[in-house]
């Protein structure tokens, strides 16, 4: 996303109601979130759950690698990939405090992981409700289960308050 684009925390689908386990997964991601605004970085965190264990950890290291592509979605992908030594993450589920942009939507069809979860819409970026549909997209050969909402207005609160910071500053 980009530093202009604040996160809506309206959403038109009626939230499911998560479990308690799902939730706690989403505290995880938003803990990392807070790591990342820490070290200067856009706070978004992703974790990749399977068989109910998180398998890897991450947020977004644009800034401190210099990395374009080095979304927490990424990022998080790639270790799950390490720690399976496979790239397909099959009946893996992804946890994002925000709405994946197209490049990581992109990479989660890709990587075949079954579900996605994420906090808050980022009507600016968003590839999966907001600007476009890529995770249920059916002319595309993998399909992934969406469910949006998981405490989106935490996550929001926390980009808001680290974009509030920046403006701030300047
Ligand atoms: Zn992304």
């Amino acid at each position: 996303m980009s530093t202009a684009s604040l996160p809506d925390t309206t959403l038109d689908e009626l939230p499911r109601v998560f479990s308690e386990t799902e939730t706690g997964f989403m505290r995880l991601a938003l803990a990392l979130a807070t790591d990342a605004a820490g070290k200067g970085e856009v706070p978004v965190g992703a974790i990749v759950v399977k068989d109910g264990r998180v398998i890897a950890q991450a947020h977004n290291e644009r800034e401190t690698g210099n990395d374009p592509t080095a979304h927490a979605e990424i990022v998080a992908m790639r270790k799950a990939a390490a720690v399976l030594g496979q790239w397909r993450l099959t009946d893996a589920d992804l946890y994002v405090t925000m709405e994946p942009c197209p490049m990581c939507a992109g990479a989660l069809v890709n990587a075949r992981i079954r579900r996605v979860f994420y906090g808050c819409h980022d009507p600016k970026a968003g590839a999966v409700r907001s600007l476009y549909q890529i995770l249920d997209d059916r002319r595309l050969n993998h399909r992934v289960e969406v469910l949006p909402g998981l405490l989106g207005q935490e996550a929001s609160a926390l980009l808001k308050s680290f974009f509030g910071r920046l403006r701030a500053r300047v």
